[in-house]
């Protein structure tokens, strides 16, 4: 399957919506457990999620999340504060 499926899909299983037609969870684990690219692009969806507080996101969401990414996203999102 295209990662753009897969990254489509994974962005509507984060957002709590239904997965696109033909596109099981279980095939989204499935190319998750091969493919490096689309893992680091759900962990990064996932900082996001977690960085925008969507009300509606489980907690879970939250503890799934690289810590690292979501302190370098809270980093640059901060007011006032530049790096370097
Ligand atoms: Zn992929």
């Amino acid at each position: 399957m295209l990662c753009s499926r897969i990254r489509t899909a994974l962005s509507a299983r984060l957002d709590g919506e239904a997965l696109p037609a033909g596109v099981t969870a279980r095939r989204l684990d499935d190319h998750l457990a091969g493919c490096r690219d689309c893992r680091r692009w759900d962990a990064r969806a996932r900082a996001l999620t977690v960085v925008l507080g969507d009300a509606t996101a489980p907690p879970q969401v939250a503890a799934d999340a690289d810590p690292a990414a979501v302190e370098a996203l809270l980093d640059r999102l901060r007011p006032g504060r530049r790096a370097g």
